[in-house]
């Protein structure tokens, strides 16, 4: 009985793997303009995909019940990410791609390397012409409770419903038991409120949960994640073009309805 339980429960993730990758690839194949390279000079018509794995450096973010740090866990799905989606051409932009960071001399204690750190991860975000923002980082929670992800989004056009493709599909490959709704970033995060491109922040799942923490650990999971979240960005990449690109032109509407 276990063991027949076990092994549905092992073909139901290959399942969701599976699905993920239909998924990409479907949606993938719709997108009519050609990825895989930054804009060209005359304004491009390709998005530049940034993945921000939050925290890093001396800023290890929160700690999982067993001791994993949140920096970490961020960074090794960030990378992941990336490599799906430079499978499917698209390169893409880090603000870091190892723990280390290194700071400005003038930055001497912790919170004053923390606010250079997200300056400059601004900046270089700023510094991108049509610039999409998928920033990875993981849940805390004071009891051990809650569970699940959740996609955050910006304040900024086109950023609501990329989130929202991006929450069904994190539900549909992580954990069918998620109730979690896409919502809107709360103001007290810097980068996610003063960036001015689309953008999602993933709360990929509760270190403060044991069952999460444990999953955490896997790369299996890991691997999951990242391939939903590759899938979240290709199920979103034409809405994501078209709030560039128009097609529309009712971007004035736009700015009202996001
Ligand atoms: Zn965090």
């Amino acid at each position: 009985m276990y063991s027949l339980r076990k092994k549905l429960r092992y073909s139901a993730e290959i399942a969701a793997f599976s699905l993920i990758f239909i998924i990409t690839l479907h949606f993938f194949s719709l997108s009519s303009i050609p990825t895989g390279s930054f804009g060209s000079e005359d304004g491009g018509s390709n998005l530049n995909v940034i993945i921000d794995p939050g925290h890093g450096g001396e800023d290890g973010g929160a700690v999982s019940l067993s001791g994993m740090k949140e920096s970490e866990v961020n960074l090794d799905i960030a990378l992941r990410t990336r490599l799906i989606m430079s499978m499917f051409g698209v390169t893409v932009t880090m603000t870091r791609d190892t723990e280390n960071i290194n700071y400005p001399s003038e930055a001497v204690t912790v919170r004053a390397k923390k606010v250079a750190d997200q300056k400059a991860r601004l900046d270089l975000i700023k510094s991108l012409d049509n610039a999409v923002l998928i920033s990875i980082h993981q849940n805390y929670y004071t009891s051990a409770k809650p569970f699940g992800a959740e996609a955050l989004y910006a304040p900024t056009a086109g950023s609501e419903n990329f989130a929202i493709n991006m929450q069904e599909i994190l539900i549909s490959a992580l954990n069918e038991n998620n109730y979690r709704k896409a919502s809107k970033i709360p103001e007290n995060i810097f980068l996610m409120n003063n960036i001015s491109c689309p953008a999602v922040l993933v709360e990929c799942g509760f270190l403060s949960n044991p069952a999460e923490d444990a999953l955490l650990k896997t790369d299996e999971y890991k691997l999951k994640i990242a391939a939903a979240v590759a899938s979240g960005y290709f199920t979103s990449e034409r809405l994501l073009k078209e709030t560039f690109f128009g097609g529309l032109n009712e971007s004035e509407n736009d700015f009202l309805l996001y």
